[in-house]
């Protein structure tokens, strides 16, 4: 079951028709019955239950906060005081956060309930979750599949009913992504709306923190409670927060923009497209006008992210050398030969591939014809968009182009294949922009597909209020 209405939950705790302490039992007996979905790497049921029992009393008596009684999972890269963090890697073995991160901190103060910590990609590098140390996830609507990555495990926690909401991060899709392929809702706000303070970095002018639920009120709350300046991330967007959540219900008529490109690409699915086409008809029977785009840069957005992804990544996964941070090998005899072998074991294959491509396109003598080229094309997408968007108020696609591919599918030696499940969502993180994945149906044989909206910089009240519309 997909929670999808959390207000109304909450009221019903406060009027005793619900018991909260009844609701984490269950998450928590419904996480140990589906265990093979391997959603979680960690679960804090003595916390949730103590947790439980303080909140329902302050609910009770008026004084909970916005999200008290909200069971939410995290994403095993936010740091949370004294529970273990590893990015669902080898490399982390047993380390615990010394601190917690910003976005997860909000969530506390206002009454959440942190159920556990949930699997992943390794350092949120994939599109499946297959590139974790503690193995794939299963897409709870056909157990074969892949649920999508790098959020993998937080996107099925809520398509599978073990939590209410789960706090994932997108750096090219990975909120999205996953979300489109199990059937629910994700969200990656504008970069920089949520601190990245406790987020274990993968590109960090990329990285986002973006909740995923069973709705867009629910997600609209999660944003709201987490967004705002942090004292800890200087980048943070410094005006103030909007109340994401309170929508005015009324109905505005809007120009919809599409790529003509995406849905002429090669790669996407029948199924997908006519679900896709469905969804633009319906908005222009409700009154909305479509406007096609045309972007031949499209094909342009997959090289300029992963060339600027995996440079930063280069860089960022520095610290985790043996001696700074992470696994510590036996073997090494020098201080060389003891970073090569701590890194050597300790990363897994995908990892270690994108530190050397990055390390590569940031070396002296291709820095220019590799990083500096691909900042050039990021500027010149970035005011191609930014134009896009005078004429209209979203920019529409399907979230992916094919629903869940078998586990397997595409791990083999050409991660091109991977690359291309990212086409449509990689975009939103070039230009720093904001976007939404929704469900959009289902294909024949029952796999969720996702519908996603881009919106103007720094305009997620008009997002959020246009995709309720939608679901
Ligand atoms: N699949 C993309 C990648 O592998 C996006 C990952 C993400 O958003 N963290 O880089």
């Amino acid at each position: 079951m997909i929670y999808e209405n959390f207000k109304k939950y909450q009221s019903q705790i406060k009027h005793g028709e619900i018991s909260l302490l009844k609701t984490v039992e269950d998450f928590l007996e419904r996480i140990e019955e589906h265990k093979d979905l391997n959603v979680f790497l960690e679960v804090y049921a003595d916390e949730a239950i103590a947790d439980a029992k303080v909140i329902e009393e302050k609910i009770k008596n008026g004084r909970g906060g916005k999200l008290a009684g909200m069971v939410i999972g995290i994403k095993d890269v936010l740091a949370y005081k004294n529970h273990g963090l590893q990015a669902g890697s080898k490399i982390l073995d047993g380390f615990k956060s010394q601190f917690t991160a910003t976005a997860v901190q909000r969530l506390i103060d206002e009454d959440a309930i942190i159920i556990g910590r949930q699997n992943c990609d390794e350092f949120a590098m994939g599109s499946s979750n297959e590139n974790s140390a503690f193995g794939p996830v299963k897409n709870f609507a056909d157990k074969t599949r892949v649920p999508g990555g790098s959020s993998g495990g937080s996107a099925v926690a809520v398509q599978a009913g073990l939590c209410h909401a789960s706090i994932g991060t997108d750096t090219g899709g990975s909120v999205r992504q996953p979300a489109g392929f199990c059937g629910v809702v994700g969200l990656k706000p504008s970069y920089s709306r949520i601190s990245r303070w406790g987020l274990a970095a993968y590109a960090s002018s990329f990285d986002c923190v973006g909740p995923i639920a069973g709705s867009v009120a629910d997600v609209a709350l999660l944003l709201e409670v987490m967004a705002g300046q942090d004292q800890f991330d200087s980048t943070v967007y410094p005006h103030p927060t909007e109340q994401f959540s309170e929508f005015s219900g009324e109905k505005k008529v809007y120009k919809i923009g599409y790529f003509k490109e995406a849905l002429e690409s090669e790669g996407l699915d029948n199924e997908v497209k006519t679900l896709t086409e469905q969804r633009l008809q319906a908005l222009k029977n409700v009154g909305h006008e479509l406007v096609p785009l045309s972007f031949p840069k499209l094909k342009y957005l997959l090289p300029t992210y992963y060339i600027l992804t995996m440079a930063e990544a280069s860089s960022n996964l520095n610290r985790y050398d043996g001696i700074r941070f992470g696994h510590r090998s036996n073997a090494g005899k020098n201080l060389e030969e003891l970073y090569k072998k701590s890194r050597g074991e300790g990363f897994g294959k995908e990892v270690k591939r994108r530190i050397m491509l990055g390390t590569f396109i940031l070396s002296a003598d291709y820095y220019d014809a590799y990083y500096t080229k691909a900042q050039k094309v990021r500027s010149i997408i970035k005011a191609e968009t930014e134009a896009f968007f005078e004429k209209v108020d979203f920019i529409v696609s399907p979230t992916t182009p094919t629903p869940a591919f078998k586990i397997g599918e595409n791990g083999g030696e050409d991660p091109l294949q991977m690359f291309l499940a990212d086409i449509f969502t990689v975009h939103a993180n070039v230009v720093g922009l904001p976007a939404i994945s929704v469900p959009n149906g289902i294909t024949e044989s029952g796999l969720p597909v996702g519908f996603q909206i881009l919106g103007a910089d720094f305009s997620e009240k008009k997002l959020l209020e246009f995709a309720s519309e939608i679901i």
